[in-house]
């Protein structure tokens, strides 16, 4: 262990898993490494909550087969067994009917395009598939992109619908490589051109945040829950800035670095000396936000993980039904995720209403389904900062994970760009921000 790096006191700012991957990292290096959390739980984003009995993730989450990060965890930790892969079913509910989705018969028999159509769309599948090198599709967005590939009419019934009900006035601000990357990322996730393959954690990811965190109080670190940082202090000014400690409940607490992994609009709030370069980038950055609802029912909905939904009375992009990646304890989980630009109308109306709408959308879907008979129970979460608008030129957008102040190190999930976010890629960058926290300690 060197010494040097013994000495160095680290605030980790977020305990999501990003920020208890670069804590661990630190730690494991010979840090003394606090983490500071603004929530009661860890997991961010990733966090569970007690639903009816049911221990579950706040938000729908998958493992897909590139994300090797997640799999090196598994393996560091210990958890290798507790990876399961379900052969998963996708459905397309597209103007008042449920069609199958995600294989190429599906595509074949589906009504709503024509032959041409159904061709240039599969060979656009494959184009992303064996695409390794994104930046130049960063130059364009991922409207020109889509319609110049596999055409208008396609476009409007497979993509203008998930676009807009999850980015609405936003929508065609999407670079082409954070869209290719995710078409990249669930294309490789299938065990032959019939079967999608996704994973999932027995115990949900949950089990893997507390194999770190444990981990890390073993090395010496600790999670502080309910202790949001209200300040990131900084001693000296112009090149000589220096992170020098963050204030906590009204107290102001030492560090020598300071690893932030906190949406990053959060972070200027609680660092108005942030260099007006850095803030000027991180306030160029758009963000949505997503309120989701959870429910629990009785019987399965439908057979599909995922369900993508282009109907004029619908205004979600799909319904993500868990329990049929991960069975759990008989009952069918449902998440509906309904993203918007946090200054949209509906963003901040009440959990109620959300549920209530999901429902009667449920009822459309399957005139059939009656939610006095077989829901048991329904709740929703809200995140502010759920997912960053990638547009066009992104890469040149990002601002610097180490900053000008000396001593801090700053990211949040627009620095997985082109990749979309996912647990692995927290990890990884989290890994990156301890090891330059680690170097210049060095
Ligand atoms: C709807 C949805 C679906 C998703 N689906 C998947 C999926 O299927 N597969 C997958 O791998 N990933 C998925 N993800 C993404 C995954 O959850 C994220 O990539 C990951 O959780 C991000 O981790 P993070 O640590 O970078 O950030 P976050 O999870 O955002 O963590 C940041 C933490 O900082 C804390 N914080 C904020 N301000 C302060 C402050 N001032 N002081 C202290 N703490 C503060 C927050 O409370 C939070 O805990 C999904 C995310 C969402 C929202």
């Amino acid at each position: 262990m060197n010494s040097d790096i013994d000495l160095a006191r680290i605030a980790v700012i977020g305990a999501g898993p990003m920020g208890l991957a670069a804590a661990y990292v630190a730690a494991r290096a010979g840090a003394q490494v606090t983490v500071f959390e603004r929530d009661d739980r860890i997991g961010g984003m990733s966090a569970f909550i007690d639903f009816a009995g049911t221990r579950i993730e706040r938000y729908y989450h998958f493992i897909c087969k590139p994300d090797q990060t997640t799999f090196d965890y598994l393996k560091e930790f210990g958890l290798e067994h507790t990876l399961r892969w379900t052969e998963t079913k996708m459905g397309f509910y597209f103007n008042g009917r449920l069609y199958d989705w995600g294989h190429p018969r599906a595509l074949l028999t589906f009504p709503g395009l024509g032959l041409i159509d159904k061709i240039r769309y599969g060979l656009h599948v494959m184009k992303a598939k064996g695409v390794d090198d994104w930046r130049p599709y960063d130059a364009f967005s991922s409207t020109q992109w889509l319609k110049q590939s596999i055409g208008e009419r396609a476009y409007d019934v497979l993509w203008r619908s998930l676009f807009h009900f999850k980015f609405y006035e936003l929508q065609d601000q999407l670079s082409a490589s954070w869209l290719g990357t995710r078409i990249k990322r669930v294309a490789l996730s299938r065990k032959s051109l019939f079967t999608e393959e996704m994973g999932y954690l027995v115990g949900g990811s949950e089990v893997l945040l507390d194999a770190v965190h444990d981990r890390l109080r073993k090395l010496g670190g600790e999670v502080r829950l309910n202790a949001g940082v209200e300040q990131v202090c900084i001693e000296g000014g112009g090149g000589a800035a220096r992170a020098s400690g963050v204030k906590v409940n009204g107290e102001v607490l030492p560090f020598d670095r300071v690893i932030s992994t906190i949406p990053l609009p959060y972070l200027v709030r609680v660092m108005p000396d942030l260099p007006a370069d850095e803030r000027a980038k991180v306030a160029a950055i758009k963000n949505v936000g997503v309120v989701c609802v959870l429910l629990k029912l009785k019987q399965p909905f439908t057979r599909n993980f995922w369900m993508n939904i282009n109907d004029p009375r619908i205004e979600i992009p799909g319904l993500i039904e868990y329990t049929n990646l991960n069975p759990l304890d008989g009952t069918s989980i449902i998440y509906a995720p309904y993203y918007m630009p946090q200054t949209h109308p509906k963003y901040r109306r009440d959990f109620q209403t959300f549920i209530d709408e999901t429902l009667g959308y449920m009822k459309l879907i399957r005139p059939d389904f009656d939610p006095a008979a077989q829901v048991l129970a329904s709740t929703a979460s809200r995140y502010e900062f759920a997912q960053t608008v990638c547009s066009p030129g992104f890469y040149d957008a990002l601002p610097p994970m180490r900053s000008k102040v000396r001593g801090l190190y700053m990211a949040d999930t627009s620095h997985y760009y082109p990749e979309d976010r996912s647990i692995s890629e927290s990890v990884r960058i989290g890994t990156q921000l301890a090891a330059m926290a680690m170097d210049d300690a060095r």
